[in-house]
């Protein structure tokens, strides 16, 4: 047989470096469910087909429990126990079986809307136990319809060595249980910069190129494959010259994120001594090592969500949150540990404390709007906040205010529980810092009136760009659209900072558009004095500030705010700093391949 031909693929490279490896596939999109109507002799044979594919995903899934202890320990692999007895319950089977013979469908219909109708029968139940059934139900009918229309499992398969994995789609929560095992680097059909799978994927230092069209089509499994994060591409089946030009060019990378890293003890202080304070955007526990490692000046943001997502089934206890907010609040220290409180809802679902469907989530019940609906379940949060506070510097941020009523409605909600602490005799910490993120154009138009209620912001502006821009951050389709430098933004940030400046309060920024060493220099033009980005960015975003002044970055962001399009003020940018600019895009060599 011929060798397949290489092929190059552009797309975002949306998190950085290089990954040379063979390709896993993974289709989590799935088919369109056919209702096919059956006679009805055909019944018995179609419930037949119905117990031996559940027989098929329970084998499935004794395997994956199996490897999960392995890797991940016998308390979260128990998650696929639960599973594999749903698979055997009479009661989701039964139903199911009853519904191919009552109705008369194909078993794909009947697991379909059973699933479908025991979940919201579950989802709307006041009890967390029932709650938590509807979650697996959700993935055991997923493995059910696999094994029915005999499509692959997407749990991790035995990695006998590094896999890029190649997806249409993968949540935040996928790419946590996928990534820490031997994935290498992604390629993805959809998300955007900004997109949490694309966050994570940088928490995770795994190269990830995203908005790649069909790509799961184009590439067999176990195909060679690399991945190149900074410049977009994706070669399928690179020649030996390309993989070559590649290795090398990893090597490079590699030698460069070095040198960067001598910066590690400087400050990042502008030639006229201006200091700005980078701090490290942490979202996963394990991170918390990089604060010091990359010399940041504190944690500027800390995603807790993700403790939610991991513990997921689970609720983590106020134990279990103390003890993470207290690593957080010594790896910080002697600067501040900023945590946010759960910022749920969106594409980090997690349906233990979300009991509704949402039509359009980014719109609905999240952030700070599902911690006062939810008392009940954040409570252990608050709690756990004010007591890790004792250890030292920990300001709790919270995410996707919209309203002064929010700001004041939390204030209320912080003193209950301090006040439960207190009855209890349980120490923990009144004064601290509260704080929110500034992400919704409701709020940085009011800016003016928010900073009288809280004592710092801090610009979200993945967020910030989403909504004011119209632009899903995670649809491919729009990733074109969606402009850090829209003359919008730059207008709304030169707002927010000016008013938190009035205000005499704190600010900084924790949007990804922080870590693009361009963007930093004009937001220091802006007058941002405090920078959040992840760890990995601090070493580059340091070059670039201690190679100006600031005058001149005022100078430019002014200019900046002259121009009509982002198109105009990204020229200006790249003009100004032609000069500067450390990455090395390998587009052209490959280009001419
Ligand atoms: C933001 O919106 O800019 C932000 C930092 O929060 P997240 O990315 O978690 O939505
Ligand atoms: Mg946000």
């Amino acid at each position: 047989m011929p060798e397949p031909e290489m092929q190059i693929l552009h797309g975002l490279g949306v998190s950085a470096g290089v990954a040379i490896g063979r390709a896993m596939v993974i289709e989590t999109r799935g088919p369109a469910i056919p209702r096919i109507h059956l006679p009805e002799e055909e019944l018995d044979a179609e419930v037949e087909r119905l117990r031996q594919g559940a027989q098929l995903a329970r084998e499935e899934l004794q395997r994956t429990r199996a490897r999960a202890g392995e890797d991940l320990g016998n308390e979260l692999a128990a998650i696929f126990d639960a599973h594999v007895l749903l698979l055997s319950d009479p009661g989701f089977l039964g139903r199911v079986e009853g519904r191919i013979r009552s109705q008369q469908v194909n078993a794909e219909w009947a697991v379909h809307k059973t699933a479908e109708e025991l979940d919201n029968l579950f989802a709307h139940m006041d009890d967390a136990y029932l709650r938590e059934r509807s979650e697996d139900l959700t993935d055991v009918s997923r493995h059910l319809l696999r094994s029915l229309q005999g499509m692959p499992h997407h749990e991790m398969p035995e990695l006998q060595e590094n896999v890029v994995i190649v997806a249409d789609d993968l949540t935040p929560s996928d790419l946590i249980r996928l990534g820490r095992q031997r994935v290498i680097g992604l390629a993805i059909e959809s998300g955007g910069r900004t997109s949490h799978t694309t966050i994570i994927a940088r928490s995770l230092n795994l190269p990830l190129v995203s908005g790649l069209a069909g790509v799961t089509g184009l590439i067999t499994e176990q195909a060679p494959i690399v991945v190149d994060g900074e410049t977009g591409q994706v070669i399928l089946h690179p020649t030996v010259e390309v993989l070559d030009r590649y290795l090398e060019r990893r090597a490079e990378i590699r030698q460069r994120d070095r040198s960067l890293m001598e910066t590690r003890d400087l400050g990042a202080v502008t030639r006229d001594g201006v200091e700005i304070l980078l701090m490290a955007n942490i979202d996963l526990p394990e991170e918390v090592h990089e604060v010091g490692c990359y010399g940041a000046a504190g944690i500027g943001l800390y995603r807790s969500e993700f403790l939610y997502l991991e513990k997921s089934p689970h609720l983590p206890t106020e134990d279990e949150h103390e003890a993470i907010y207290r690593q957080m609040i010594e790896a910080a220290a002697p600067h501040p540990a900023i945590i946010r409180t759960y910022d749920l809802g969106g594409r980090k679902l997690a349906r233990e404390v979300m009991d509704t469907r949402e039509e359009n989530p980014v719109l609905g019940l999240r952030g700070i709007r599902l911690t006062l609906a939810r008392r009940d379940v954040f409570r252990t949060q608050i709690r756990a906040l004010y007591r890790a506070a004792v250890h030292g510097d920990l300001w709790v941020m919270l995410p996707l205010v919209s309203r002064l009523e929010e700001v004041r409605a939390f204030r209320q909600f912080a003193a209950d529980c301090m006040a439960e602490l207190e009855a209890e005799g349980v120490p923990f910490r009144r004064d601290i810092r509260l704080g929110i993120m500034i992400e919704v154009p409701a709020a940085a138009v009011i800016a003016d009136l928010l900073a009288r209620e809280v004592d710092f912001f801090s610009i979200g502006t993945n967020d910030l760009i989403q909504y004011s821009l119209a632009v899903d951050r995670n649809n491919e389709h729009v990733a074109d659209l969606y402009q850090p430098l829209h003359p919008a933004i730059l207008r709304m940030l030169r707002f927010v900072i000016g008013a938190a400046k009035d205000a005499g309060i704190e600010i900084s920024l924790c949007g990804e558009m922080a870590s693009d060493p361009r963007f930093a220099l004009l937001l220091v033009g802006l007058g941002l004095r405090r920078l959040s980005v992840s760890p990995r960015a601090i070493p580059q975003v340091k070059t670039w500030i201690r190679e100006r002044s600031s005058g001149e970055l005022t100078e430019l962001a002014l200019r900046c705010l002259q121009h009509a399009t982002a198109a105009d003020v990204e020229r200006h940018l790249e003009s100004v700093f032609a000069m500067n600019d450390a990455r090395e895009p390998v587009a052209s060599d490959t280009e001419s391949l």
